[in-house]
């Protein structure tokens, strides 16, 4: 009966779960998301995150970051738009939380973690977002870690969107139980018992559901098992929710053309040479089969 909950995510399901363009549809209509993220010595994170999402389809993308970091990642971003945060120690500052307020309103998505570091600050911020916003969240990397002893926040959230994609050691972290070697069992238990979509990142991405189903992905390559990947991974499943999927298929779809892109830069460039920013340059060629 359980294994009847498990479902491989094929091509077919991708294309399905593709939102289709109107025709007729401007910025808003694609949706608008928020990344926030970086710290001092993370300035690609974000900028990974920010783009995964620039190309993917969404109207608008933000990304607010920690002001020492601000003008690095305006000059590397054109098509999203960077804006400084209240600093502490490298890191964010609760100082910044009415602007990030501010920017959440106008928004769809936020898209929450991506190099923000283990600040005491930053970590205090990621609890305040979880409890206040009702917006879908995609929580990702030390937006994870700062779960860690403090899991209620998820619990919280209960009946709204949250998305986790944490790789191994982060699942552990936040109490994945992964002793039993049953990596399906492992995800589903956790999403039931959270109430939230759990990505777990690796060799066969998996997507369970707060119901108990499990998606098992089908593309990816060892070459995306480098720093950053996961952070593009992001971006892409704030973007699919910001246009209008519902919130596993953005974690499904995402995770599939994350995986696709990663194949067809491999085939090219090797898993050894490819870079997460080559993941992203091969996003068209999966976005073609699929549409
Ligand atoms: P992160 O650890 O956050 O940078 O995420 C790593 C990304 O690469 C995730 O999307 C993983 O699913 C993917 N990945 C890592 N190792 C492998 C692998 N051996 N095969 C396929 N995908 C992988
Ligand atoms: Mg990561």
């Amino acid at each position: 009966a359980l294994t009847s909950r498990v479902q491989t995510v094929h091509e077919t399901y991708a294309r399905e779960a593709l939102p289709r363009r109107k025709e007729d549809g401007h910025k808003g209509t694609f949706g608008k998301v928020l990344v926030i993220g970086g710290a001092v010595g993370y300035s690609g994170a974000p900028y990974l995150a920010a783009s995964g999402a620039v190309h993917s389809g969404c109207g608008l993308v933000f990304l607010g970051v920690p002001e020492s970091l601000w003008a690095v990642e305006a000059m590397k971003c054109i098509s999203a738009m960077p804006f400084p945060l209240a600093e502490k120690e490298g890191g964010l500052s609760c100082k910044a939380l009415p602007d990030l307020r501010e920017k959440l309103a106008e928004c769809d998505v936020l898209a929450l973690g991506p190099g923000l570091g283990h600040g005491e600050s930053a970590v205090r911020l990621v609890h305040t977002l979880l409890d206040e916003t009702s917006k879908p969240i995609v929580l990702d990397a030390d937006g994870i870690n700062a779960l860690e002893g403090h899991i209620d926040s998820l619990d919280g959230r209960r009946g709204r969107v949250t998305i986790l994609t944490p790789h191994d050691g982060e699942f552990l972290r936040i109490g994945g139980e992964l002793s039993h070697g049953d990596r399906v069992r492992a995800a589903r238990e956790f999403a039931i018992r959270h109430g939230c979509i759990l990505v777990l990142k690796g060799h066969r991405t998996l997507t369970a559901t707060p119901e108990g189903n499990v998606l098992v992905n089908t593309t990816g390559n060892s070459g995306l098992a480098k720093g950053g990947s996961g952070d593009v991974l992001t971006g892409l499943i704030a973007s699919l929710l910001a246009q209008g999927t519902t919130a596993v298929q953005a974690a499904a779809l995402g995770v599939w053309l994350h995986g696709r892109a990663g194949d067809l830069a491999a085939s090219r460039l090797t898993a050894y040479a490819m870079t997460p920013k080559d993941v992203i340059s091969a996003l068209p060629e999966a976005l073609i089969e699929i549409g």
